[in-house]
């Protein structure tokens, strides 16, 4: 009879106790990982990504609590975008397919929320495609849309207009807005490669000016068009300066027509679920959301995501893609004790 052999390689038994060291003290401090830290997180072996899991998680369920935030978004305004991000296939510089609407009226918006109410998220957030939605009879007739929401009490009010002077921040706060949503999108880097129509300081800006008036915010990016490991690390440290409240993480899907297309080997989903621990890790107070390509690139993987350290996801359908059914959402967060 053979025996088993149960004891670690102590290389692999210190790499352990070392995540569940820095977990620990991420713990007790509330400080994110420092940086070789995070180096260290980011280059872990994906055979033994188990061992991250159990720092991430243990941070998640310290800082955020066991139950899954759940989030919804409404297309308000979509396509004809006069700005271009290489990604983005409501660019009006791009051949790609998208959805084309102009602002869309109040009684639609109410009755979003009401289905955002249906599918157990606690809040809508309204997106409007363009450089930023911030004057003109659009944004007055969406700060109705917003006092609507509010006064209806089916979910919290949340928005997504692009960037906007902190006036008129200040005026959406006024109208009962709870959370103001702009993504970085990426590294600083990376990000001239993949946005050619304005700054990366000027996507800070927004955010700053929001906190600014008082609002909460949303913001994190797309992982996957391109950049290096080392963006990666630093992108997760921009937003640790910028300390959003919520960090949604997207990670890119192709799409035709746009200048990105075929150009990025897409994430596989382990190095993704990876890539959540480390988030997590560096900014251990945010809420950490998944939301797009969260279907397409994790498949059968997406429990996974919460145990990697992601406090929160987007459910039912994404800006201009379909996403997976909100009962199957649910039953998975059922199943798993988290909602
Ligand atoms: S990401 Fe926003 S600003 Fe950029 S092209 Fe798309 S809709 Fe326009």
């Amino acid at each position: 009879m053979t025996t088993l052999n149960l004891e670690l390689p102590s290389v692999i038994a210190a790499d352990a106790m070392r995540v569940l060291s820095i977990a620990r003290r991420i713990v007790l401090t509330g400080e994110g990982a420092e940086r070789d830290e995070a180096e260290f997180i980011a280059g872990y072996p994906l055979e033994y990504l188990t061992d991250v899991f159990a720092g991430a998680n243990r941070i998640r369920i310290h800082f955020r609590g066991e139950e899954i935030h759940r989030c919804r978004i409404a297309n308000v305004k979509s396509g004809k975008c006069e700005e271009r991000c290489d990604f983005c296939r409501q660019s009006a510089h791009f051949n790609a397919d998208s959805p084309e609407y102009p602002l869309v009226d109040e009684a639609t918006i109410l009755r979003e929320a009401e289905q955002a109410e249906k599918d157990t998220a606690a809040e809508l957030g309204l997106v409007a495609s363009g450089y930023g939605l911030g004057d003109g009879p659009d944004f007055e007739k969406l700060l109705e849309s917003v006092t609507a929401v509010k006064n209806q009490g089916k979910v919290n009010p949340h928005a997504s207009l692009g960037i906007i002077p902190e006036s008129s921040l200040r005026r959406l706060k006024d109208a009962g807005l709870e959370m103001y949503h702009h993504n970085l999108e990426t590294a600083r880097r990376h990000h001239p490669s993949i946005v050619h129509s304005h700054t990366y300081d000027e996507e800070v800006s927004v955010i700053r000016a929001a906190k600014k008036v008082g609002l909460k915010t949303c913001s994190g990016g797309i992982l996957g068009m391109g950049e290096t490991e080392e963006d990666r690390i630093d992108f997760a440290y921009e937003l640790a300066d910028l300390a959003p409240d919520t960090i949604p993480l997207n990670f890119y899907v192709d799409v035709h027509g746009t200048p990105l297309f075929g150009k990025v080997t897409p994430m596989e989903p382990r190095e993704i679920l990876r890539v959540i621990s480390l988030y997590r890790f560096v900014n251990p107070r945010a809420d950490i959301l998944i939301a797009a390509g969260r279907a397409q690139h994790l498949r059968d993987l997406q429990s996974m995501i919460f145990f990697a350290g992601a406090s929160g996801m987007m459910i039912g359908d994404f800006l201009t893609t379909p996403g997976r059914t909100v009962s199957d959402d649910v039953l998975m967060l059922r199943d798993l004790g988290m909602a």
